[in-house]
Order: C-alpha cells, then sequence, then structure tokens
C-alpha cells in the first residue's frame, strides 16, 4: 500500500450503567401496537390491559407536550404491576429519556432535607441534550486485523484498513470499535463510518462494487454508492446528561466524584441558578434542549404534606418531567396532619392526577408472567414446577413467586440438575416464607420474641 498512513483513532470508553437483571428487566417498553391498543403478551408485558391502553394514551399526550402541570397515579393493590407500568412507560420513551424511580419513603433522610432530596430527584429526571461536532470517517472497509481478544479496555488490538477515494489509511482498532465491529458484523467490502470522538464504527451497507452479493442479502440489505471526494465531514453527536449531574459536577463543595459514590449532600441554591441560567442561554443558542423524563415515586403515601405541597409548586415548572406515583393505599391519613384523603394525596394534587387503576392478575397472566421471568432469568423449568409456581403465586403473591424462582434454580443446581422440577419448588417454599405464613408463625411464637407488643394472646409465665 503505498499510501498508507497509520492514523489513531481516539477512543472513549462508555461507563455505561451496570445492568443486572432486576426485578423488572424483562420489561422493555408497554407492548402497545400503533393504534395504541395493548397486545396480550408483547415487549414483557402480560395482561392489565386497560392500564396500559391508558399508559399508552398518557405517553402520547407526553410526546405532544399536553401534559404539563399534571401528574400520573397508578394505584393497585400490591404486586400488580404498577412499578413495571412505571417502567414500561420510560422505556417506550426511549433510551435517553431520564426515568428516576424512588420511593416515598427513601427522601427521609438525616443527610438533606426532604424537599432538597426531591428536587434532587427532580433534577436527575430532566436531561439535557447537548449538541457537538464530531469528525465523521467514511469509506469502504479493506481489510481487517485482529491481532487480540477484544478484553483489554483501551489497548490498540488489531488493525483496520479503509479505503477512501483519497487513499487506504490504516487506523488502529481498540476494544469499543472491535465491539461495534463484531455488533455490526462488518466485513472487507462493507462501507461503514467512524466517529472519531468516540471510535464508534457503523455499517452503512456494501459497496455497489458488490452489488452481485445483493440476493444473498436479502432486500432488507442497505446499499450507498461509495461516496466520491472527500470522505471526512462533520456530523452532530448529542450526548444528554441530567440536571442534576450538573449540578453535582458544578458545585464545589461536591465534585464529580460524588456522582459515582451518590454521597452528593445538599446543592446550594445559588449552584442550581447558575445552572438553570446557563442551560437557558445553551437552549437560546441552540446547543441545548431539554428532555423531560420520568419521575417515578412509588408508595407515594410516605410523603408528607410538606412533600405535596413541593410537588404541587414543581409541577408548574416549564421543565418539569413527567411525574408517575404509585400507591397501594386506599383512604388513608395524609402523613403530618390527621386529615384523611384518598390514597393519602392531599386533593390539591389529586385534582391535577390522571389516574390509573391495576386489577389483580388471573391464573393464566401469573403463569405468563413466570414464563416470562424464567427465560429472563435463564431458568429452565418443568411444566408440572411452573403449575406449582403458578399456584403459589395466585395464593400468596406474584412477587414471592417470582423470588422462589432464582432460589429454586439455585436448588436445582445444586444437585445438578438442568430443570427446575416440583422438588426443587417445595424445597424454596418450605424453605423462605411468604408474608401469610410469616405472620402466623409469628403469632404462634410470639412470646419468644424480643419486645412483642401483641397483647391478643397471654404473655408466658415468666
Ligand atoms: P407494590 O404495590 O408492592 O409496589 P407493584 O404493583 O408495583 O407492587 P410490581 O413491582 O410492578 O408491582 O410487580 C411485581 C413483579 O411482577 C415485578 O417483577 C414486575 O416486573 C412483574 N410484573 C407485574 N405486572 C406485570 C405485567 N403486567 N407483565 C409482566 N410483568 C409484570
Amino acid at each position: 500500500m503505498a499510501n498508507e498512513a497509520v492514523t489513531q483513532v481516539q477512543e472513549i470508553r462508555d461507563i455505561t450503567k451496570i445492568e443486572r437483571i432486576g426485578a423488572h428487566s424483562h420489561i422493555r417498553g408497554l407492548g402497545l401496537d400503533d393504534a395504541l391498543e395493548p397486545r396480550p403478551i408483547s415487549q414483557g408485558m402480560v395482561g392489565q390491559q386497560a392500564a396500559r391502553r391508558a399508559a399508552g394514551v398518557i405517553l402520547e399526550m407526553v410526546k405532544d407536550g399536553k401534559i404539563a402541570g399534571r401528574a400520573v397515579l397508578i394505584a393497585g393493590q400490591p404486586g400488580t404491576g404498577k412499578t413495571a407500568i412505571a417502567m414500561g412507560m420510560a422505556q417506550a420513551l426511549g433510551s435517553d429519556t431520564p426515568f428516576t424511580a424512588i420511593a416515598g419513603s427513601e427522601i427521609f433522610s438525616l443527610e438533606m432535607s426532604r424537599t432538597e432530596a426531591l428536587t434532587q430527584a427532580f433534577r436527575r429526571s430532566i436531561g439535557v441534550r447537548i449538541k457537538e461536532e464530531t469528525e465523521i470517517i467514511e469509506g469502504e472497509v479493506v481489510e481487517i486485523q485482529i491481532d487480540r481478544p477484544a478484553n483489554t479496555s483501551g489497548a490498540k488490538v488489531g488493525k483496520l484498513t479503509l479505503k477512501t477515494t483519497e487513499m487506504e489509511t490504516v487506523y488502529d482498532l481498540g476494544t469499543k470499535m472491535i465491539e461495534s465491529l463484531t455488533k455490526e458484523k462488518v466485513q472487507a467490502g462493507d462501507i461503514i463510518t467512524i466517529d472519531k470522538a468516540t471510535g464508534k464504527i457503523s455499517k452503512l451497507g456494501r459497496s455497489f462494487t458488490r452489488a452481485r452479493d445483493y440476493d444473498a442479502m436479502g432486500p432488507q440489505t442497505k446499499f450507498v454508492q461509495c461516496p466520491e471526494g472527500e470522505l471526512q465531514k462533520r456530523k452532530e453527536v448529542v450526548h444528554t446528561v441530567s440536571l442534576h449531574e450538573i449540578d453535582v459536577i458544578n458545585s464545589r463543595t461536591q465534585g464529580f466524584l460524588a456522582l459515582f459514590s451518590g454521597d452528593t449532600g445538599e446543592i446550594k441554591s445559588e449552584v442550581r441558578d447558575q445552572i438553570n441560567a446557563k442551560v437557558s442561554e445553551w437552549r437560546e443558542e441552540g446547543k441545548a434542549e431539554i428532555v423531560p423524563g420520568v419521575l417515578f415515586i412509588d408508595e407515594v403515601h410516605m410523603l408528607d404534606i410538606e412533600c405535596f405541597s413541593y410537588l404541587n409548586r414543581a409541577l408548574e415548572s416549564d421543565m418539569a418531567p413527567i411525574l408517575i406515583m404509585a400507591t397501594n393505599r386506599g383512604i388513608t391519613k395524609i402523613r403530618g396532619t390527621n386529615y384523611p384523603s384518598p390514597h393519602g394525596i392531599p386533593i390539591d394534587l389529586l385534582d391535577r392526577l390522571l389516574i390509573i387503576s391495576t386489577k389483580p392478575y388471573t391464573e393464566k397472566e401469573i403463569k405468563q408472567i413466570l414464563t416470562i421471568r424464567c427465560e429472563e432469568e435463564d431458568v429452565e423449568m418443568s411444566e408440572e414446577a411452573l403449575e406449582i409456581l403458578t399456584r403459589i403465586g395466585m395464593e400468596t403473591s406474584l412477587r414471592y413467586s417470582i423470588q422462589l424462582i432464582t432460589a429454586a434454580s439455585l436448588a436445582c443446581r445444586k444437585r445438578k440438575g438442568t430443570e427446575v422440577d416440583v422438588d426443587d419448588i417445595k424445597r424454596v417454599y418450605s424453605l423462605f416464607l411468604d408474608e401469610h405464613r410469616s405472620t402466623q408463625f409469628l403469632q404462634e411464637y410470639q412470646d419468644q420474641f424480643l419486645f412483642s407488643e401483641d397483647t391478643s394472646k397471654p404473655s408466658a409465665p415468666p
């Protein structure tokens, strides 16, 4: 290669959030079709059709910007999928829409006031989409040479020869680039782009010189003509960060390391004022836009009157995220007062809410949810074991039966089995109590526990 030049493309490691198999990791959206009708089972969602339909309508309102100053309340019995629906809404809004989930009780802490905790939760749920320009190199792949497996982050692990109309250039490949090469199934003859800022490689299609491959690849394949002339061009890249992240980075007392420890403490209101002013300046200059995300507050009845009045006020802001609250309480006292109110929420806030209710699941739906969870956790389970687990779910709670999946699969692995069977379920059912059996156990043996307050039974003689 006469014109060969070796170029280093800077590689930036993504600090991606670690994805674990969480309680809701099987939920990938609301499972609606184009007419916003819920499909019986889709995107990990099962049943609860009325609530999903309502959630879909709310999403449309959000997308049309018609929900300012309102909020959503999902009310229903425990384990009826309130959190799952909120997760589904967040997923449907897209991956760069911030989603924050907190439980009402989490904001009671000694480190910061309740309103500060709520403010942080609000600002975590507001994204700032910042646009930047980057250089994109486009050309046809001549050769890919991988020297070592891509497991040493940041290190050079291979070379890529790219032909532009000007010349053939050899690029050093880093781990991240190998990952995107593999993901996009890039091979010689493909037209690709390399993002100089992030090192991300994207496949555009195949060059016309290889048009005979068309039939083999099928009609989905996008063809691009091998571009002529100067092949380096500028493209806009977009990052989304939350207002809270900007606050923390700019807070002199904390510094950006607090983002990793989560120990951010209180942030001064002057810092926030400055950030707000800066962000509105960027918005005016067209450098940034605000992405209202979703703030989900579970167990909202745990908030007190002061928090509710904060929420009322915060919803008025033009940057407010979509507030989704969930509760499993009926009429109960508003915390911090002696007044009862529906769901423990003051009437003035209730008045602003769109209320969605969830209903208990049928046996068939519980079985379907358990099947999805088994797939998510990579657990093979016999049909009889699944039947029993479904019955346990009906008699105890959905959440308890979901939890038994992991435990039963461990029991199965211990006996070197490959498929969870009825005995594994029985074993973990007797090892771990559900709420009902635990209460029964306490009632039988309460005298032997310390400081027991139940006076319905005579205590044991001293
Ligand atoms: P709580 O009132 O106790 O907070 P909840 O109503 O928020 O309960 P979830 O936590 O959403 O209930 O549901 C319990 C489990 O069941 C979760 O793992 C959830 O992902 C799953 N689940 C609930 N409903 C559905 C559904 N319709 N489709 C699929 N999975 C579901």
